[in-house]
């Protein structure tokens, strides 16, 4: 069963968030690039990760993986962090609606993602903010003192964690996450732009 939310309400009252990686930004698909062309890694592709616990799905050393995920992070690459398909401009038009949009990533630093999200959506601080917790649980006590109600999540275990805390997730489709749950769903931003109605 699928949750049925009431959704104009969330943009009029603000009291939605969106995570970052995998939802606005593509990182997966940084994270594979970086794996085939720098770690020699063959058959590399975000298609072939279904778990978000890399080492339950993929073939290669856990030190390996660290690396890549400690390049991705530190934002010292040679590759580009695309946008998911149609992030910024519904993005865009959420902001103009609903005023300055909040993003709540379990990266350990927010500057990383201020940056890339000045630099590739074009969206300043006066139209975001950028909160890091450092951690995929500090996330519901985030949204809980900003009053969200709805957070726009790929990691399927985080979302049965906000879920708990009365937090209404909706589950940004990735391949890591196609395991039972009775989350809403989106199937990209065409999908989430249906959802809040722009
Ligand atoms: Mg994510």
């Amino acid at each position: 069963m699928v949750v049925s939310l009431n959704k104009k309400s969330y943009i009029a009252n603000q009291s939605f968030a969106f995570d970052f990686d995998g939802v606005v930004a593509d990182t997966m698909s940084l994270f594979t690039a970086i794996g085939r062309e720098e770690f020699g890694l063959t058959d590399f592709y975000p298609e072939k990760i279904t778990d978000y616990d890399l080492t339950r799905c993929l073939d290669v050393e856990l030190d390996t993986l660290m690396q890549i995920v400690t390049r991705v992070v530190s934002t010292k690459y040679n590759h580009r962090l695309e946008p998911m398909p149609g992030a910024g401009e519904i993005l865009q038009k959420l902001a103009q609606i609903s005023g300055p949009l909040l993003f709540v990533t379990a990266r350990p630093d927010a500057e990383s993602v201020e940056d890339w999200l000045k630099d590739t959506l074009d969206m300043g601080k006066d139209s975001c903010e950028v909160i890091a917790t450092g951690s995929f649980d500090a996330k519901a006590g985030v949204l809980q003192s900003r009053g969200k109600k709805v957070f726009v999540e790929d990691r399927l275990e985080t979302c049965f964690y906000l879920k708990e805390a009365g937090i209404e997730p909706v589950l940004f489709v990735q391949p890591w996450n196609r395991r039972p749950h009775s989350f809403h769903e989106v199937r990209g931003w065409s999908d989430l732009a249906d959802f809040f109605g722009v």
